[in-house]
């Protein structure tokens, strides 16, 4: 006898990720900020993340908040933030799909604060995406450290001025991205093979 009644509900194919890190990954890092006027992009990430979406990859910022629970902002202010940041980038037909933060402090020892890897682990649960072929773009150790434990791809940014820090980090940890690259927009062409 044939089953009547509902179809079983379909099942997602898993999709891409391009994780990016926040603060000077795709932003000047203007230490805890809170004022979301103050924002600004690097130059080039609005065309790379069209680029990344147009080339099928959802995009996905995973970063560090402490200063919430620091009581520096509120975790208010840490979405305005990323509102402006999709506002920002409109013009460019660009977005960020999914923003995932850790709003502890490093003392408390969470897992969710990179370079764990809990906050990359619920987004790749909540929006169906295949690790193995995703990848992430940071300006830390800790990015490329998390993006090693996931089993993607990773790429370090040099992000101007703060070259010789992430220089330093990586090689006293003994730790190496997939690739290293002089600006965002550098690393995302890179990683998905654009010009
Ligand atoms: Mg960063
Ligand atoms: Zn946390």
């Amino acid at each position: 006898m044939e089953a009547t009644g509902a179809r079983r509900a379909p099942v997602p194919r898993p999709r891409r990720a391009l994780f990016v890190d926040r603060d000077g990954t795709l932003n000047p890092d203007l230490h805890y900020l809170r004022d979301a006027e103050r924002l600004e992009l690097f130059r080039g990430v609005g065309e790379a993340l069209h680029f990344a979406r147009e080339h099928g990859e959802l995009v996905v910022c995973v970063t560090n908040q402490s200063g919430i629970e620091r009581g520096l902002y509120t975790t208010d202010d840490v979405e305005r933030i990323h509102r402006r940041l999709n506002e920002l980038l409109g013009p460019f037909d660009a977005r960020v799909d999914a923003f995932y933060y850790c709003p502890h402090a490093p003392e408390r020892g969470c897992r969710c604060r990179k370079p764990g890897t809990e906050l990359f682990e619920r987004a790749r649960d909540e929006l169906h995406l295949d690790l193995p072929s995703s990848s992430f773009v940071g300006d830390r150790l800790v990015d490329v450290e998390a993006g090693r434990r996931l089993g993607v791809a990773t790429a370090v940014v040099r992000t101007p001025g703060h070259e010789a820090l992430v220089d330093r980090e990586l090689a006293d940890a003994g730790v190496r991205a997939d690739l290293t690259a002089d600006s965002f927009r550098a690393a995302v062409g890179r990683l998905l093979a654009w010009g």
